[in-house]
């Protein structure tokens, strides 16, 4: 067994390190108060190829492997948590569902604007009445000539008002339930489609945020990802790629939160000496260091079976819990070894501490993790190895 990054991996986490740090961390505190999507770090990320770093060479992407992907992404949630997820949902859920879903025509068509950063893409599955339940959709695709027309309402949705094409899952049969939904690719321009207001958030604020809404939107049959029925094994799949992102966001907001309250406890002075001589502040900061090793291992190791094509549900599960829950709890020491000016904008370490709550919420909340992994106990207990989640 070998704990040694290669040292490509070391090469991207070096680069995308300065580049977040340099870049992308002084717009980080502006576009969370005012809840703009940032532009401006997406463009430099998009002239780097990061916005399609996880896809194949072939299709315009860099080819990166899943533990360098999520290297890159823990990079850039450590200086921003909302341009982390933007690019989770560009490129795991959007378009990683659509190399491994897609048809060869599909991937030669969406794939390379993707990876050029000429679109941006986004998943829309969430429904009002469908959150963890995630199968309950109401909205509708329904046959007509030549393809389909999908009506409905999807909520939450990441790049939502901003992205230029989405993911979307329908139902195509309501007699199958989660067999009789279908997923499409469906773009902004098309007649129909429309968005709700911008969500005002407690976290990852400028990750625009909204409904889209779809009005009797026609979209050709050669839009259908898979065959029609695939839908909820698609949309969980790819939920698989994007939780590793989510992890990977979690791991690089504590590790954010650690070097603000180090660099803050070796300043400080109080009562004739440094707050970082107190015992009280090392335990936090120990803890903080422990968990985020701990958080880091289970996440790379869930990228690395991602990756290679392993059976990785349980194990995605877990790093994803356990990163986003250890950011909670880091988050909030972080703010305590700031005192009163870690209540304030002051310093990052408040933003951190909203960030991090959402990493225990999308893409499967933190009780949905405790479900799938529950069920991986029970099924390695009883010997029956049916599969997770497909
Ligand atoms: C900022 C943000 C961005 C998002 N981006 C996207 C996106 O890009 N695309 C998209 O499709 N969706 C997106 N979502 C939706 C997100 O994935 C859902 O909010 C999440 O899955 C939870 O669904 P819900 O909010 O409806 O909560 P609910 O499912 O209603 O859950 C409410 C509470 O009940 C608990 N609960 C539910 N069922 C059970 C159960 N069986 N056992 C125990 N507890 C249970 C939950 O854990 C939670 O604590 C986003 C959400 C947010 C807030």
């Amino acid at each position: 067994m070998d704990f040694q990054l290669s040292e490509d991996q070391q090469a991207i986490r070096q680069a995308v390190h300065e580049l977040a740090q340099e870049m992308i961390k002084p717009r980080a505190a502006a576009a969370d108060h005012s809840g703009e999507f940032p532009w401006e770090s997406v463009r430099l990320l998009a002239e780097q190829g990061y916005l399609g770093m996880n896809l194949p060479t072939e299709y315009g992407g860099a080819g990166l492997d899943y533990v360098s992907y999520a290297i890159a992404l823990e990079e850039l949630a450590r200086a921003d948590a909302t341009t982390a997820v933007i690019l989770d949902v560009q490129n795991s859920l959007h378009a990683e569902c659509i190399l491994r879903n897609g048809n060869e025509a599909q991937r030669q068509r969406f794939l390379p604007p993707l990876c050029r950063g000429e679109v941006l893409g986004a998943y829309c599955l969430t429904e009002p009445q469908a959150g963890s339940d995630a199968a309950n959709l109401l909205t509708v695709a329904k046959r007509v000539a030549g393809g389909y027309e999908l009506t409905g309402r999807k909520v939450f949705v990441t790049n939502g008002s901003v992205a230029h094409r989405y993911v979307v899952y329908a139902v195509t049969d309501k007699d199958q339930g989660k067999k009789g939904l279908s997923a499409f690719v469906v773009d902004k321009d098309m007649p129909g489609v429309s968005f709700g207001p911008l969500l005002d958030k407690l976290g990852i604020r400028a990750s625009a945020t909204c409904d889209v809404v779809l009005d009797q939107v026609v979209v050709s049959e050669d839009r259908r990802l898979g065959e029609e029925g695939d839908g909820y094994k698609i949309a969980l799949r790819t939920l698989q790629g994007g939780r590793v992102g989510i992890a990977a966001q979690a791991v690089g907001i504590l590790q954010g939160a650690i070097d603000t309250a180090t660099a803050y406890a070796l300043s400080r002075q109080q009562f004739g000496q440094l707050i970082g001589e107190y015992e009280a502040i090392q335990w936090m900061l120990a803890d903080m260091e422990t968990e985020v090793e701990a958080a880091r291992l289970l996440t790379y190791r869930a990228a690395w079976l991602h990756g290679s094509g392993q059976r990785a549900a349980a194990a995605i599960s877990m790093a994803k819990l356990f990163a986003s829950e250890a950011a909670m709890r880091g988050t909030v020491k972080g703010v305590q070894i700031l005192g009163g000016y870690g209540f304030t904008s002051e310093y990052p370490a408040e933003r951190m501490m909203r960030d991090a709550k959402i990493t225990e919420i999308y893409e499967g909340t933190s009780e949905v993790q405790r479900m799938l992994i529950a069920r991986h106990v029970l099924d390695l207990h009883t010997q029956q190895a049916a599969p997770l989640l497909v």
